[in-house]
């Protein structure tokens, strides 16, 4: 599998000198599988320069798009998003059971007309709802996809993708904690995540802003460690950067994260999400 973040924000887009490093498109990843196919996950902004690259580069779009969850961030690239109006792309979605309603609500707005000039149902590409996800594991190709219930407002999915000996995890807009108030306990993330060669993870906050906000939904960059340690993930990647932080504040989250890993003398190689950088695993 390659993976290439094309945003990795959380909440909203954040142009501008202060994210030139880590990026500030929202939610959206690339995994491109060993057949050469590829899935999209979210399609935040970041989803639009890869639309570009899409349809520049390939004579025909054919991918899967998986959502996360109908939260704005995770969706609104979508009406940029090219290969929906070329009448040869095919688009197969899956993800959260309100996917399908999510995208569709960012084309038709039943609040009232003049948001957008495209209706969904004028759109060329060939559209097909998989709705396999909620009932169980989606193979494409040589990957099997799971999810696991995300504990954040109006819920979602984080997803583990298997090829081969080699597994990715990707959790975002996740609080980490011991409430359960959602109904999911740490050890349920970490039998999920477990032996992942990659774990990558919402570290939206500090754990003191985590402390004002519980019940938001998301993690601070020490749960996220806590997880990737527990569940002996080979590499954690911090995600879903806030939106009022600034460059070298998340190279601090990374740098607290490779010396709490050092100091327990852990075998671990922590990144941070920058928009438009890609590994192989
Ligand atoms: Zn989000
Ligand atoms: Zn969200």
């Amino acid at each position: 599998m390659n993976v290439k973040f094309w945003g990795t924000r959380g909440s909203i887009p954040v142009p501008g000198k202060d994210t030139t490093i880590y990026g500030g498109n929202t939610t959206c990843l690339e995994i491109t599988l060993e057949s050469g196919r590829i899935i999209v996950i979210d399609s935040g902004t970041g989803i639009r320069p890869l639309g570009e690259q899409l349809t520049n580069y390939r004579a025909k779009v054919d991918i899967h798009l998986l959502i996360t969850h109908i939260h704005w961030d995770h969706l609104w690239g979508f009406p940029f998003f090219d290969p929906v109006y070329d009448p040869t792309s095919k688009i197969r979605i899956d993800g959260f059971p309100t996917c399908m309603k999510g995208l569709r609500a960012t084309f038709d707005n039943k609040m009232g007309d003049g948001f957008f000039p495209i209706k969904f149902d004028d759109l060329k590409a060939e559209i097909q709802y998989l709705d396999t996800l909620s009932h169980g594991p989606l193979k494409i190709d040589s990957v099997i996809v799971d999810c696991i219930p995300l504990q954040h407002p109006q819920g979602g999915f984080g997803f583990r993708f298997r090829e081969g000996k080699k597994t990715l995890v990707f959790i975002t807009d996740n609080e980490l904690t011991d409430e359960a108030w959602a109904g999911r306990r740490l050890e349920d993330y970490v039998e999920f995540c477990k032996d992942a060669d990659v774990l990558i993870h919402d570290a939206q906050y500090t754990p003191e802003e985590r402390e004002a906000r519980r019940g938001w939904g998301h993690s601070d960059y020490v749960a996220a460690l806590k997880l990737a340690l527990e569940s002996h993930a080979k590499r954690l990647v911090l995600f879903h950067h806030d939106p009022s932080r600034k460059d070298p504040e998340v190279v601090s989250f990374k740098n607290h994260c490779e010396d709490v890993a050092e100091k327990k003398k852990v075998d671990i190689i922590i990144d941070a999400a920058k928009e438009g950088s890609e590994f192989i695993l």
